[in-house]
């Protein structure tokens, strides 16, 4: 059989990881145990790719789908499968494994690949039918998403690291061909435990360079004075505002995004930016719409042009100067030339 397997989330461009994190963290164990998943696939006569997203790349977890889906359902796959690690209320444990509801190949696989990863000592949740997950229902092969324990539950991260990651491997790959595996045969590939947390409440910061869109389902974006909710608000932005996101702040309220001259939102509120940028503007009232759309052309690199309609938000994100798109904002970008 070809099979696609592929690590869950990533790390985005300012350096955060998008998956959960406890006594370990998923993406990085998961990384870490796909090499030895694919290699027992080998062995066992089958073919496998292993897909990883680009890391420090996308602004947004939803460019992993879009890097993802075309790969596994342009690639003549018969299964596929993606690694995750579960995590909730540190309390709850043991590992489940979902496919597309109704799928009777995705049900037996599932079922095999629990009782597989549930004989290395980890509570069986069992095989889970679903049609939420995109992994499941937006792939043409039968299609798997393992949750192999919790990660920030205490007992099974120490198991997970006495189990290491060739057993592991060998527990997911069985079931994914649908053989049996007794937990006993194999040993080895060392656990590498997420560093301790420092228990730190001043912010974190890295640096960015890219553009985000805010997202507020119609209501405004506070714009802080400082990191976290108690900030100052300084002024709003309209749902759908470009930003420049300068610096990224990281504390125990979140992670939020520093706009050059004017303060900080939260990172919840906006999302990556996949189209094309260009900036237009209106013509009519005045020649300052075009003079401040070119300098904002011009310090952002981004190509202008006058609103004719016949560019639209279908096929480009817009910046708009004029027309009562967030002016305050697009003026605030111009500025940058003169205040920088
Ligand atoms: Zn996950």
């Amino acid at each position: 059989m070809k099979i696609a397997l592929t690590v869950g989330h990533s790390i985005l461009k300012g350096g955060q990881r998008t998956s959960a994190s406890g006594y370990i963290n998923e993406y990085r164990y998961n990384k870490a145990l796909a090499p030895y998943v694919k290699e027992e696939l080998e062995l066992l006569g089958h073919k496998c790719d292993l897909f990883i997203c680009p890391e420090y790349t996308f602004t947004n977890a939803s460019q992993e789908r879009t890097y993802k889906l075309p790969k596994i359902n342009n690639g003549g796959y018969d299964r596929c499968c993606e690694l995750h690690l579960n995590a909730f209320n540190g309390t709850a444990k043991g590992e489940e494994v979902y496919y597309y509801s109704g799928d009777s190949t995705g049900g037996s696989i599932a079922t095999i690949m629990s009782k597989n990863i549930a004989s290395l000592g980890f509570d069986n949740r069992g095989a889970k039918g679903t049609r939420n997950l995109y992994m499941i229902t937006q792939t043409k092969p039968t299609a798997i998403l393992v949750e192999a324990f919790f990660c920030d539950n205490k007992k099974d991260s120490d198991l997970a690291n006495s189990v290491g990651y060739r057993k592991m491997a060998k527990a997911i790959a069985y079931g994914l061909v649908q053989k049996t595996y007794d937990g006993k045969s194999g040993g080895g590939g060392v656990v590498n435990p997420e560093p301790p947390k420092e228990n730190n409440t001043s912010p974190q910061t890295s640096n960015a360079g890219y553009y985000v869109k805010t997202s507020t389902k119609g209501d405004v974006l506070n714009v802080r004075d400082s990191v976290g909710n108690n900030g100052k608000i300084m002024s709003t932005l309209q749902d759908g505002s470009i930003i420049y996101v300068e610096s990224i702040h990281k504390n125990t309220s979140g992670t939020w995004y520093k706009i050059r001259n004017r303060g900080y939102v939260h990172s919840n509120y906006c999302v990556g930016i996949s189209k094309p940028m260009i900036v237009l503007y209106q013509s009519g009232a005045n020649d300052y719409n075009k003079k401040i759309a070119d300098i904002i052309g011009e310090r952002h690199n981004k190509p202008v042009y006058v609103e004719d309609k016949t560019k639209t938000s279908k096929d480009y994100e817009i910046m708009y100067v004029g027309g009562g798109k967030d002016r305050y904002h697009t003026a605030a970008i111009a500025a940058d030339k003169y205040l920088n």
